[in-house]
């Protein structure tokens, strides 16, 4: 909290230094931002600190939430935990989830990324069936957004030779 004021009153001192500003004026801004930066900083700064290893391990499903996730070996919040964190803990991924106990093929990101994904998932699966639909490739292609239709700068269409074409 101490931290919201000293943040916002720098904030209001700026911008003071821009136009006039009345005592009133100033204090009121500093409350205002403080609130905001506050609310800004909420969901990181709840388990930041405060969410003890143990509590998490009751329930560690709760470590994922909407728009961050906690690595329950430090108590760290992110938005995804990496493989490369996980290796600072001697584990990976699946070591992790079963260490915790959590389900099999649990993704370790906040849940707003985890729906973004899938979200992009469905469009590119819809892509490809459409795609199917129309040209029934084989199924090799399927995880292949790259082989998108791209024209080739490297070979473009070549004009015409001038002159007889040879006889072969
Ligand atoms: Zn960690």
């Amino acid at each position: 909290m101490d931290d919201m004021f000293k943040e916002a009153l720098e904030l209001v001192k700026a911008q003071a230094t821009v136009r006039a500003m009345t005592a009133d004026e100033m204090t009121n801004m500093v409350s205002a931002l403080a609130k905001s930066l506050q609310a800004l900083s909420q969901p990181v700064a709840e388990s930041a600190g405060a969410a003890p290893v143990d509590a998490a391990k009751a329930d560690s499903a709760k470590s994922i939430r909407e728009a961050a996730v906690t690595c329950l070996e430090c108590g760290k919040v992110f938005k995804i935990i990496t493989a490369k964190h996980l290796a600072l803990h001697g584990l990976d991924a699946d070591a992790y989830r079963e260490k915790w106990g959590l389900k099999k093929g649990t993704p370790l990101a906040c849940k707003a990324l985890v729906r973004a994904r899938r979200k992009k998932m469905k469009e590119m699966q819809l892509w490809e069936r459409r795609r199917s639909a129309a040209g029934s490739k084989p199924k090799a292609a399927e995880a292949a957004p790259a082989a998108l239709p791209v024209p080739n700068p490297a070979n473009p269409p070549k004009p015409k030779a001038k002159g007889r074409p040879k006889k072969a």
